[in-house]
């Protein structure tokens, strides 16, 4: 009786422990017992080397010997820097893959990727073995900042190209220019100085190079612009799309709104669908190259419409010059006091001229179409010039006038099946840069 007492009191004491640790939780719960229940089966899985190589090396903090930035129980990876001279098979040999598994490689490598493309200052990562051979099983190559290779050696020596993934974010700076400060100085405050130079150029050269002269920008105009911006691994790499800007340039303000008419490229229309493109550039010199050499702080010296019939650009001898209009050269030579000289008939209506120049571009020759934004000429100080500039001239039927102050040939407008969908588009970049300023 006793005995079967007892068997009957295991017995209860079993399944009432049978029962404890098998009754189904709630996992969203997370009551005492639960955790203590759980506590011993959470374990997290170590990156495979695929999944770096795709995702990057996880961040741990973990102090390692020299170069060893990451290990797991079955590798580590190692992080380099490709030396002047130093070509893969010196790496690998370090790393110990055979002379024979190299030239495996390089027959593997054909057709993929060109080994003595290899670029010193490019960085790559190892990921070696940890048994007591130590052999590299992948070695991978950063081509760019989102490109890399990938020479495997973990089963048949195979080599094969990537791309990491590229994650956009959008941003908003906006600004007002300061006395001795110029656009660039102003963006790069706020921005940092790898940021600006791209911003610049698209402001520059695809929004705004058709109605702002920027070598005229001066304090008190101000701007304001919504683009994105390319991040990999959290490391910016680029600028993206620019959606929307607004510039105020002597009390002017003009509106880009990026709309695309077609599957190839976008354009910049105001707020009324105008193109902002138009027959001419409003300068013969690229402001972005230009401000950028001369450094964060200076504003590049503005071209002024002077009494002498024409505008000066002060820039670098050899700095290109652009026909600011598509048009047949008219001359190309040498012309008194405007040394090297340049003009370019548009049409009946218009003509222009460019002076001081160093030499010309090779091929343009009396006779020779170019088309805007075609490079002409480089700056220099040929004829009366007193230091490298370009002297430009802007003529009406063989008559000087002011370039900047012409109502010139309007640009093509939107098509007006695009009006209902460019009209969404403007409102939605209004209200996000208006909610900004606020
Ligand atoms: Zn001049």
């Amino acid at each position: 009786m006793r005995k079967i007492f007892f068997l009957a009191s295991i017995t209860f004491i079993v399944s009432v422990l049978f029962f404890y640790y098998n009754s189904p939780t709630d996992p969203t719960e997370n009551s005492i017992t639960d955790n203590k229940t759980h506590e011993d089966t959470i374990v997290i899985k170590p990156p495979t080397i695929d999944e770096i190589i795709k995702n990057g090396i996880p961040n741990d903090n973990t102090e390692r010997k020299e170069g060893v930035i990451f290990e797991t129980a079955d590798y580590s990876v190692i992080q380099g820097v490709i030396n002047p001279g130093e070509a893969i098979s010196h790496i690998l040999g370090k790393y110990n893959v055979s002379n024979t598994d190299i030239y495996k490689l390089e027959k593997a490598a054909k057709n993929i990727f060109d080994l003595r493309n290899i670029q010193s200052g490019k960085p790559y990562t190892v990921f070696c073995s940890k048994d007591s051979n130590s052999i590299a099983q992948c070695f991978v190559y950063q081509k760019s900042k989102t490109q890399y290779v990938v020479f495997d050696f973990r089963d048949s020596i195979s080599v094969s190209e990537g791309e990491k993934e590229v994650i956009t974010k959008t941003n908003i700076v906006m600004g007002t220019i300061s006395q001795g400060g110029g656009l660039w100085y102003s963006i790069s405050k706020q921005l940092g100085e790898e940021k600006a130079p791209p911003l610049v150029d698209v402001l520059a050269n695809n929004i705004y190079g058709w109605s702002i002269d920027f070598f005229q920008i001066q304090p008190k105009d101000s701007f304001i612009v919504f683009f994105e911006e390319k991040y990999v691994e959290n490391e910016y790499v680029g600028i993206g799309k620019v959606f929307a800007a607004s510039f105020t340039h002597k009390g002017k303000t003009t509106n880009a709104f990026r709309f695309k008419e077609n599957e190839k490229y976008a354009d910049y229309f105001d707020e009324n669908g105008n193109n902002l493109r138009s027959a001419f550039l409003k300068s013969p010199i690229d402001f972005a190259r230009v401000s950028s050499g001369f450094g964060n702080r200076k504003h590049p010296i503005s071209g002024k419409w002077k009494k002498h019939n024409g505008v000066d650009y002060a820039a670098r001898t050899g700095t290109p010059i652009m026909t600011t209009a598509s048009g047949t050269v008219t001359y190309a030579s040498r012309k008194g006091g405007y040394g090297n000289c340049v003009i370019v008939k548009h049409n009946e209506k218009y003509t222009t001229l460019y002076a001081h120049l160093s030499k010309f571009k090779s091929g343009v020759q009396k006779g020779s179409y170019v088309k805007q934004g075609d490079i002409i000429g480089y700056v220099g100080s040929t004829g009366y010039s007193t230091g490298p500039h370009l002297h430009y001239e802007f003529m009406l039927y063989g008559k000087h006038v002011d370039p900047y102050k012409q109502a010139l040939p309007p640009s093509l407008p939107l098509k007006k099946e695009n009006t209902e969908e460019f009209n969404k588009v403007r409102d939605e970049y209004t209200k996000i840069l208006q909610n900004f300023v606020k």
